[in-house]
């Protein structure tokens, strides 16, 4: 039962994540009334309360305790790290909560009402809003608006054979409490937050257990992108099972027993702790669409046009709820094309290259088309290749493992594609993205002075292999 109506308002934002409050920030920048209204009563959504921030805070953690283990093959012994779990979690929470107070603060300077509450449509022009704090009135309210940014993000998917209801069962935003360091962890799903927080957890001092359904870890990634990631890993964690299903896991008292299919595999074994990271369900469930004119795919994703509007022509979708990939940079950009949509805008959703980075030690990140792509595709490319040994800072910081891969367009010499793993490859990719959104071709990134010595070197060095004259490598069709 609705009891009190709030001030209608010209646009609300519907989840506080990376898509939502950066179109409740462009709206009111444009000058429109917005109300901000988000369940949880910390701003940020999944990727700065329990997704990208928090994991990359352990992660570099974690890359801290491997660097400095590394560095004993230098002549520098560190010894082995004593880690207080406490000061870790307070750390990272720190993190989260400083930026989190930024949120609320730009929020108060822009004027754009945040309101702690669940939103679910009465129909096309009003919501129901449902106080989830304390600190708000108990009673449902009344919202009603011109406009309305469905940004409700996703959630961690389960599929059945894995919903056991047991603390020791994690998920994604469970793991990144930290509640121990389990002795064994199993890990099920290779993807990007079973091999970034698999990796936090082997850091910490797990026994890593990866269970991947697909024959490769990453699957849909260029596999010479993954192949150092994957040797790295091979050292570090316990066992990586690849075309392994994880046919029921079992809560017993000494521990969970994860039942196993796949070669070689041992049918049965008993874990401390598993993370399940199988993917991620668009959050569009619950929200009363019903009421709307507001569509949804076969998967759950609500159905957009390029400009981000749904069915319902007062309604849009941003981020995660929009559509695959699920990355809050993508969300980001969404909210800038939903908000100019709305102010009477031309913008559109039609991005050349949409970033993506795994965060792994060493990391991987690409743009544009990949290669497999190219090849499902069938569409004539050149390919050119710049591995890390010829780079002289990969050589000064221990770190050759890396490789970077252009992909042209043979004929009018355009970047159409970048792929790069490497310590630091999500810091360089940005390059790439310009380069591709800008039509920018081989000479032009060749020609461009990168600063030595630097990885960044590596992309004009694989633009120069495209006339086969680089400096650092010797290919005998030189200049041909
Ligand atoms: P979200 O950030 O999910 O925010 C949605 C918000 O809507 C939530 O705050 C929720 O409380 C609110 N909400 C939902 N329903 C309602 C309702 N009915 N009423 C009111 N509020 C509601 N992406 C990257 O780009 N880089 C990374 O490094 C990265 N790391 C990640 C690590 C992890 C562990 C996870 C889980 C995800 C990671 N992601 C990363 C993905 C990223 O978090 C998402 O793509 C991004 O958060 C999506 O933003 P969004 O605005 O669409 O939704
Ligand atoms: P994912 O899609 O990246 O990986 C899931 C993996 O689980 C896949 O490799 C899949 O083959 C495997 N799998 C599926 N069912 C399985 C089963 N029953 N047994 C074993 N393996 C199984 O999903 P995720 O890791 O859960 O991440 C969800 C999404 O969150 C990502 O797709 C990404 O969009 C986002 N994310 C991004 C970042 C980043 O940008 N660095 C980090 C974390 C999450």
């Amino acid at each position: 039962m609705v009891s009190e109506n709030v001030a209608p308002t010209q646009l609300v934002v519907i989840g506080a994540g990376p898509g939502g409050y950066a179109a409740a920030f462009h709206a009111a920048d444009r000058g429109m009334a917005v109300v901000l209204v988000d369940a949880d009563p910390k701003p940020g959504g999944t990727c700065l309360v329990r997704g990208c921030i928090p994991s990359k805070a352990l992660l570099h953690a974690a890359h801290l305790i491997e660097h400095a283990r590394a560095a004993k093959s230098w002549g520098i012994d560190f010894g082995e790290p004593r880690i207080d779990l406490a000061a870790l979690r307070t750390w990272k929470s720190a993190v989260v909560d400083r930026l989190a107070g930024g949120i609320r603060e730009l929020a108060k300077r822009r004027k754009v009402r945040i309101i702690t509450a669940r939103a679910r449509f009465l129909d096309s022009h009003s919501l129901e809003l449902t106080p989830t704090a304390p600190a708000e009135t108990a009673a449902p309210s009344r919202l009603e608006f011109e406009h309305a940014i469905i940004a409700t993000g996703s959630f961690p998917a389960v599929p059945p054979a894995l919903a056991v209801h047991d603390s020791r069962v994690l998920d994604s935003t469970s793991a990144l409490d930290l509640p121990d360091v389990p002795p064994r962890l199993l890990v099920v799903g290779g993807g990007y937050i079973g091999l970034e927080l698999g990796s936090v957890y082997t850091a910490l001092g797990s026994r890593v257990v990866v269970v991947e359904l697909t024959d490769g870890l990453l699957p849909g990634v260029d596999r010479d992108l993954v192949r150092p990631v994957a040797r790295r890993l091979e050292r570090s964690f316990e066992a990586i099972h690849l075309n392994t299903c994880v046919e029921r896991l079992e809560a017993e008292p000494a521990g969970i027993v994860a039942r196993l299919r796949g070669e070689g595999v041992p049918a049965a074994e008993p874990f401390d702790r598993v993370l399940v990271a199988v993917g991620r369900r668009p959050n569009a469930q619950q929200l009363g669409l019903e009421n709307t004119r507001v569509q949804c795919d076969a998967r759950g994703f609500v159905q957009v046009d390029s400009q981000r509007r749904t069915h319902d022509p007062a309604i849009f979708a941003i981020g995660d709820v929009a559509g695959e990939p699920m990355l809050a940079h993508k969300a980001a950009h969404e909210a800038k094309v939903a908000v100019d949509a709305i102010t009477g805008g031309r913008a559109m959703f039609g991005p050349a290259a949409i970033p993506a980075v795994v965060f792994t030690d060493p990391e991987i990140a690409w743009c544009g088309l990949t290669e497999t792509q190219a090849a499902a595709d069938n569409r004539p490319v050149r390919i050119t290749r710049f591995p890390w040994t010829a780079s002289g800072r990969a050589q000064a910081i221990g770190r050759t493992d890396g490789l970077t891969k252009l992909v042209f367009d043979p004929d009018s010499q355009r970047l159409l594609g970048a792929g790069l793993v490497g310590a630091g490859a999500g810091e360089l990719i940005a390059e790439c993205v310009l380069a591709i959104e800008r039509g920018a071709t081989a000479p032009q990134l060749a020609h461009a002075i990168h600063p030595h010595p630097t990885l960044s070197e590596s992309i004009a060095e694989a633009a120069e292999a495209f006339s086969g004259l680089t400096t650092h490598l010797y290919d005998p069709r030189r200049g041909k």
